[in-house]
């Protein structure tokens, strides 16, 4: 019988994130403070047919056609560069696979959905390569290690929960969970933002601030605190780069949100609020006006094998 492996891996939302100057490494220090959600990727590994090499196929009903249609199935997908980078780390060749990825997170909106992807792969790989060749399974930590050449957001995806990011988001420092749930309504966007073309404007606008202590963040007790320190130091280019976001962003506060906020880079908005009922209640008068509009619970687990 051929090899299956099932993995998942949860999308993360920002729930503070501060961005410091350009540094002259080309990237932006980042004191961010994620949190996983329950909208999980799966992604299912096949052996291939010996010489087929690596074929991708992505596919997903809760998110619009045009999401599904921006992710490359070739080389330049995450997952392809996962599996390359993981039998290399192991001084292995390339193995021949088939990858279907089930995605539930919307493309390209500031909601680490290809980070998710490379995490979930990155457990996957290091299954496969057990079974199939032998080899020693790597730690969570040495999987977030190979996760952060991969991206910025892969090593949270990794851990899940609630962590602190720093650096360029790819240090984490787990945090206690929140001791309450925490409810989202997320509202994705047809059309995508680049995650380099919002900082380039971030960094046009000057719109920086100083770093704040995060870490006593565990300690809020309720959604209406945790609503109050939530902040986006991206969010004012976001902004300028697609204005309709600041309009539903207020429009979502008028709905009931607790408080809403352009998810990372964005386009997705993240918008919170007291009850999951509350969440749906508002998620169905946006989906009647024709908005994507996708509910979910905080606290999530980082990447796994599923059964
Ligand atoms: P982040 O929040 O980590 O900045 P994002 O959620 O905004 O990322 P992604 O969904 O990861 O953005 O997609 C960014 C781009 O990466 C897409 O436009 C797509 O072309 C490319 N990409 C490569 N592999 C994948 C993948 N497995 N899933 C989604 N996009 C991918």
């Amino acid at each position: 019988m051929s090899t299956i492996i099932r993995a998942s891996a949860p999308a993360k939302v920002n729930l503070v994130f501060e961005v410091g100057q350009l540094a002259a490494n080309g990237y932006h220090p980042v004191n961010s403070l994620f949190l996983a959600l329950d909208l999980r990727e799966e992604l299912t590994l096949v052996k291939g047919e010996p010489g087929t090499g690596i074929s991708i196929y992505v596919h997903g009903d809760s998110i619009p056609e045009a999401h599904i249609n921006a992710v490359p199935t070739d080389h330049s997908n995450l997952v392809h560069k996962t599996a390359v980078l993981f039998a290399k780390k192991l001084g292995k060749a390339t193995p021949d696979l088939q990858i279907d990825i089930h995605k539930r997170i919307p493309v390209a909106g500031g909601m680490a959905g290809g980070s998710a992807d490379a995490a979930a792969m990155l457990v996957a790989m290091n299954e496969f390569m057990a079974q199939e060749h032998g080899t020693e399974r790597l730690s969570i930590n040495e999987l977030a290690q190979i996760g952060a050449e991969l991206g910025s957001d892969v090593p949270f995806c990794i851990y899940g929960g609630m962590a602190l990011g720093t650096g360029r988001g790819e240090i984490i420092t787990p945090l206690e969970d929140l001791s309450f749930q925490t409810n989202w309504l997320l509202c994705a966007s047809n059309k995508g933002l680049s995650t380099p073309t919002v900082f380039a404007t971030f960094d046009e606008l000057g719109s920086g601030t100083a770093f704040t202590d995060l870490k006593d963040i565990s300690a809020v007790s309720s959604a209406e605190e945790l609503g109050s320190r939530m902040a986006n130091d991206l969010e004012q280019a976001a902004f300028s780069l697609m204005p309709s976001l600041s309009e539903q962003v207020a429009q979502l506060e008028e709905l009931g949100a607790i408080r809403a906020m352009v998810s990372g880079s964005g386009p997705t908005i993240a918008a919170l609020f007291e009850s999951e009922a509350k969440a749906r209640e508002v998620s169905k008068v946006l989906i009647s006006q024709g908005v994507v509009a996708l509910t979910s619970k905080g606290g999530a687990q980082g990447s796994r094998l599923d059964g």
